[in-house]
């Protein structure tokens, strides 16, 4: 019998702001990595969870304008 488990996905992160699927890894420090969104929010995670986005989102300054 074979037991097939999904390996847990540990892939770049999706972008709370814009969604961007792909945010770029700029550095990585043991289990926090730090990334940047193409909107220019900064994300930093760590284990494989989102703990924390800094940084202003180009989407954001366009929606925060209405
Ligand atoms: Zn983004």
């Amino acid at each position: 019998m074979i037991s097939s488990s999904p390996a847990p996905e540990t892939g770049p992160l999706t972008c709370p702001s814009c969604a961007w699927p792909a945010p770029t890894v700029v550095s990585a420090h043991g289990s926090a990595r730090y990334l940047r969104c193409v909107c220019g929010r900064w994300l930093i995670e760590h284990a494989g969870v989102l703990v924390a986005v800094a940084g202003g989102s180009a989407f954001d300054t366009v929606a925060g304008r209405r």
